[in-house]
């Protein structure tokens, strides 16, 4: 089976339609959803309606619970704060039910889904670190465990010694007795300087998972933030993928 996962789609169309696209080409039999469907981007109901309709498997964001009253936006900076509003206002009223309904951690197939950290699922922590990713690893027993929230793709893996290190690359085999801490990275707003949009694959025969780029039409998604009145500074961001 091949799985794709997505996260932090951040209501970005014309990223979500390329990498449906290039799903749609590498053949995946499921889709697992990571979290932070909205925020940010000018296509709220789109993109959620999207996620409701196509993801096996979803949970929620930070971004998603601030849009629909779960969570107050206090911690957001001022633009990201502003987005959300303006995605809160737009958004219909069983797309936001459907997102209040979202669990915030889930295990599928020996997978463990969760938008920010296995320990702290409901605290929105960052995983920046190899001490934040070892102190994470204790928290879930399956071998791989998907996140999002920093935008950022990065594989860790533990191995049977305890050895926690960075995987190199964007490819890895899931060695036996090995267990990985994956994020894949961002849909609609990566920040790892590569503006292409990033989803993960996994292939559940061949043990092969991959961090996959899509180049979208980045101009489209800010000329219709710049219609919309989002903030300019959200939309010159994804140019540089920061
Ligand atoms: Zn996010």
């Amino acid at each position: 089976m091949r799985i794709a996962i997505l996260s932090d789609i951040h209501s970005n169309l014309q990223a979500l339609d390329a990498v449906c696209e290039k799903i749609d080409g590498l053949g995946v039999d499921s889709i697992y959803f990571a979290g932070d469907v909205v925020g940010y981007g000018p296509d709220p109901n789109m993109c959620t309606s999207w996620v409701l309709n196509n993801a096996d498997v979803a949970v929620a964001g930070n971004h998603d619970f601030a849009a629909v009253g779960m969570m107050d936006s206090d911690s957001f900076n001022s633009n990201a704060r502003d987005a959300i509003q303006w995605n809160a206002r737009q958004l219909e009223a069983d797309l936001s039910s459907y997102l209040i309904s979202l669990p915030m951690i889930e295990t599928r197939n020996g997978i463990t889904l969760v938008h920010a950290s296995p320990r702290f699922p409901d605290q929105w922590e960052y995983i920046f670190t190899l001490w934040d990713a070892e102190e994470n690893f204790t928290h879930f027993d399956n071998t791989l465990c998907f996140v999002g929230h920093s935008h950022q793709p990065v594989m860790v893996g533990v191995d049977p010694e305890g050895s926690v290190a960075v995987v190199p690359g964007d490819k890895l085999v899931v060695e036996d007795g090995c267990r990985y801490l994956i994020n894949v990275g961002s849909v609609g707003q990566p920040r790892d300087g590569n503006p292409d949009a990033c989803f993960g694959l996994l292939d559940t025969e061949t043990s092969e998972f991959s961090l996959v780029r899509v180049k979208y039409d980045v101009s489209e998604t800010q000329e219709k933030m710049h219609r919309e009145g989002l903030p300019q500074a959200l939309a010159d961001r994804l140019s540089e993928g920061r």
